[in-house]
């Protein structure tokens, strides 16, 4: 543990994968899986149920804009249907959405939270003295997202990442050109393999400098996206969309727009729902009893909710579709920025194998040098296994110390 140079005075690990109410981060394509599967498991049930949330939107997956925009479809599904009496499980942005759209319509609605806050996979804490955002952070898709609009309206501060102008490094050498390399993979890989097989014969074809800059694309814009080894994912998921230009995030934490967006609910915590009955009509959740539900849990903690019937077959089989990407944030504080500065704000850190690829330096947002490392899949894996959370932070440290030096040694990509 000494060989560190810097040292942050405070630090925080995410342990996402371990929560009993997420399992993971978000949604992703497992082999075989399309985004049709999205759009079955958020088709309605009987009438009376619907799945709901992120996963289940084919146009935004994995987003918060997605998840909300999704809470929206399900509610209007409800209020067509006559319900008089509506039960949303989950608090996040699905079940605010969902639940403002039902008391709009002048519907008598509940919502019932498993934990003792809102906002689910979205949460911002305190570090030091700054606010840092555990889950998401970004507003994606700007200009066509209902939460920018709502977050612009509410004039929270806001503040662009420049995700196409990097500050990158290699550990083994000068940064390759990563877009050229991403996109000759998506137009030459032959999408009728399963994902790992078609990537091998993919690489068996290039030269070594493609096959660097290929690995590093995959670990750049697929794993740190889609959060699970190629072994795990669907050709389909080379396609769905992750960070992009013009994404913005909120300095003082995106739970500032959850709050508001709840404000006036009636939102029951600390309510785990065990139970679903929607044999018959009304429908029971746990002991509460409704014309309609719409349960909004993430598709890694469906699988604890007893429904009974049992789910149809079109909502089992794109659940089967369906995993849960594994992305964890280290946020580490310094006393001062020992780093060198990213215009942007955005680093890039290719390592072999690959470790904390992504970092966003949040120092000139929240006025304290800070910086927040992603870290996802297989790397995750050798990362956070067996490991404290100070010995995650220590090796986050090495992997930013790393990425400074090959900055400042090897010739930055700049
Ligand atoms: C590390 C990380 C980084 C991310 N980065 C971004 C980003 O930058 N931009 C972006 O747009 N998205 C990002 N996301 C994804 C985004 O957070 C999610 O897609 C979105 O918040 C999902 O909203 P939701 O309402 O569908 O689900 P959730 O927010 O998970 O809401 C579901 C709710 O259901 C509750 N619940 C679970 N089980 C039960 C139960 N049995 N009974 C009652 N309640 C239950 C949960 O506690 C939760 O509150 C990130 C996620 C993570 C984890």
């Amino acid at each position: 543990m000494d060989s560190l140079r810097h040292h942050p005075t405070v630090f925080h690990v995410t342990h996402w994968g371990d929560d009993p109410f997420s399992r993971g981060a978000y949604s992703t394509l497992l082999p075989g899986g399309t985004p049709e599967h999205r759009r079955r498991l958020g088709e309605v049930i009987g009438g009376k149920l619907m799945l709901a949330g992120e996963a289940c939107n084919p146009v935004a997956p994995a987003m918060t804009h997605g998840a909300w925009n999704d809470g929206l479809r399900a509610a209007e599904v409800a209020i067509e249907s006559g319900a008089r009496r509506v039960v949303v499980i989950g608090a996040g942005f699905a079940g605010l959405a969902a639940a403002r759209r039902l008391r709009e319509a002048g519907i008598d609605c509940v919502v019932l939270e498993a934990r003792d806050r809102v906002g689910g996979r979205v949460h911002s804490i305190t570090l030091g003295p700054v606010r840092v955002d555990e889950g998401a952070a970004w507003l994606q898709q700007f200009d066509d997202n209902p939460l920018a609009a709502h977050a612009q309206h509410l004039g929270l501060p806001l503040r662009e990442t420049d995700f196409g102008q990097p500050l990158a490094a290699a550990a083994d050498g000068p940064v390759p050109d990563i877009d050229a390399a991403w996109e000759a993979l998506r137009a030459g890989i032959d999408r009728r393999l399963p994902l790992a097989d078609g990537v091998t014969r993919y690489l068996e074809n290039c030269d070594e400098p493609t096959r660097r800059a290929t690995r590093f694309a995959l670990d750049a814009n697929l794993i740190l996206e889609a959060c699970l080894p190629l072994e795990s994912l669907s050709v389909a998921a080379l396609d769905e969309e992750g960070v992009g230009a013009g994404d913005r995030f909120l300095p003082q934490g995106y739970s500032q727009l959850v709050e508001q967006l709840a404000a006036g609910l009636d939102i029951r915590l600390n309510r785990p729902v065990s139970a679903i009955d929607w044999s018959d009509s009304p429908v029971r959740v746990d002991d509460e009893v409704a014309d309609f539900c719409i349960c909004t849990v993430p598709v890694g903690v469906l699988r604890d909710i007893h429904f009974n019937p049992p789910l149809p077959p079109a909502q089992q089989t794109a659940l089967d579709h369906l995993g849960m990407g594994q992305l964890e944030k280290v946020v580490l504080q310094f006393d001062e920025r020992w780093w060198p500065v990213s215009p942007s704000g955005y680093l890039r850190w290719y390592d072999t194998p690959a470790s904390f690829g992504e970092w966003l330096d949040l120092t000139d947002a929240v006025g304290t040098p800070t910086v927040a490392g992603l870290i996802a899949a297989d790397a995750l894996e050798r990362v956070f296994a067996g490991r404290s959370d100070e010995e995650i932070a220590h090796a986050a440290c090495k992997a930013l110390q790393a990425w400074a030096d090959a900055i400042r040694n090897n010739g930055a990509d700049l």
